[in-house]
């Protein structure tokens, strides 16, 4: 049982689930924040107790993944959506071109988004054909030497594939978008120029990003652009060029803190990847009952589709499940089925709770 009576086990894709531990600070400094007398919605981003909170929460993320000193942190909005657009706004010129990776839904999207800032997208490689079913293969990527950087998502959140080591781009700026797989397990940065991730997967409320950009990278001239998009000018205003998401990023660092708590994302790198192999496990395992589309070496840890092998039975598991008190099991519709997210706030107990549920409806509607 949960402790919490009232809490479901959420699986949701995202906005995801949050550590409870997160959600009880949060609710106890609600209205009284670091003894201000107010909320921390409710002040200034400019006063001092602002200040060292963020700081704080740049340090504690700095600290959890090692990020060298030449990078830069950033706390943005927009979403992951609007930096496929700012992205390429900040790192080509008008006549560059750069090298996309698509690998499932987001990085399609990353492409359609950058095609207008962006004199060429080169799609060196591209798993539709395979309907996204397994990664392509990296002989196969049609790398071009000169492109202003190489983007990819390493983990696809719909598609639910994911690269299990960082591809070798050369010298040509690797850019990720790690909405949904960032803090799930040690990382070694100094292999990117820029990662970014929307928070609601793994760090927080919607409405944030967290950027870390190699400091050279944002002397690029880009395009003419209006100040509010330029990458550079948030980098010398601490984040704070206009009013941040400062609920968002309160949370983003109480989140920090639960991880560091939990001993880190070495720690919560082994948790997560117990808790996939025992949910793969039970789908390979149910003799056909429960099948997983992705080719095993693609499967992600956080993100897992899943189909039964009659779908006419997709609406009784979801409604049986959702008594049960699972929830957010639905399948993307681009996809069909079903999907478990087993981002870092999902317990290795949620994930036995699911997989029994699973075994229980295996028997009762053979
Ligand atoms: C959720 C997600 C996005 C979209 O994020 P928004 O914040 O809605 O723009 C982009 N990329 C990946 C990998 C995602 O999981």
């Amino acid at each position: 049982m949960q402790s919490h009576v009232s809490r479901v086990w959420n699986f949701s894709a995202g906005p995801a689930a949050l550590p409870l531990a997160v959600l009880e600070r949060a609710q106890r400094e609600m209205l009284d924040w670091n003894g201000s007398g107010a909320s921390v919605m409710e002040q200034s981003h400019r006063g001092k107790r602002f200040i060292e909170m963020a700081a704080q929460a740049e340090a504690d993320l700095r600290s959890l993944l090692a990020i060298p000193a030449d990078y830069t942190v950033l706390f943005l909005q927009g979403g992951a959506t609007q930096h496929f657009a700012q992205i390429p706004m900040n790192l080509a010129g008008a006549g560059d071109s750069a090298d996309y990776i698509v690998s499932g839904h987001w990085s399609a999207k990353a492409v359609s988004e950058a095609a207008s800032y962006l004199r060429r997208v080169n799609v060196a490689a591209s798993g539709e054909a395979d309907h996204y079913l397994k990664l392509p293969a990296r002989e196969s990527w049609q790398l071009d030497p000169q492109a202003a950087y190489v983007h990819y998502t390493p983990n696809e959140t719909i598609h639910g594939v994911e690269f299990h080591d960082i591809p070798d781009v050369g010298a040509v700026p690797l850019v990720a978008d790690m909405s949904s797989n960032i803090l799930s397990e040690p990382l070694d940065v100094s292999r990117f120029g820029l990662i970014y991730a929307g928070a609601q997967k793994n760090i927080g409320p919607s409405g944030l990003v967290v950027m870390i950009i190699r400091r050279d990278l944002l002397q690029r001239a880009g395009r003419p652009m209006a100040r509010i998009f330029r990458y550079a000018e948030h980098a010398a205003n601490d984040s704070m060029l206009n009013t941040p998401n400062t609920w968002g990023w309160y949370l983003a660092g109480l989140t920090f803190q639960w991880l560091q708590q939990q001993g880190g994302v070495a720690v919560i790198g082994e948790r997560n990847r117990a808790k996939a192999e025992l949910l793969y496990q039970v789908i390979d395992g149910s003799g056909g009952y429960y099948r997983s589309p992705v080719e095993p070496s693609a499967r992600s840890r956080m993100n897992v589709p899943f189909t039964l092998h009659d779908a006419a039975l997709d609406t009784t598991f979801l409604k049986e499940s959702e008594a049960a008190g699972l929830i957010a099991l639905k399948g993307h519709k681009a996809v069909g089925g079903m999907r478990a997210s087993l981002y870092n706030a999902v317990s290795l107990e949620a994930v036995q709770v699911l997989t029994a549920f699973m075994q229980d409806f295996a028997r009762r509607h053979g």
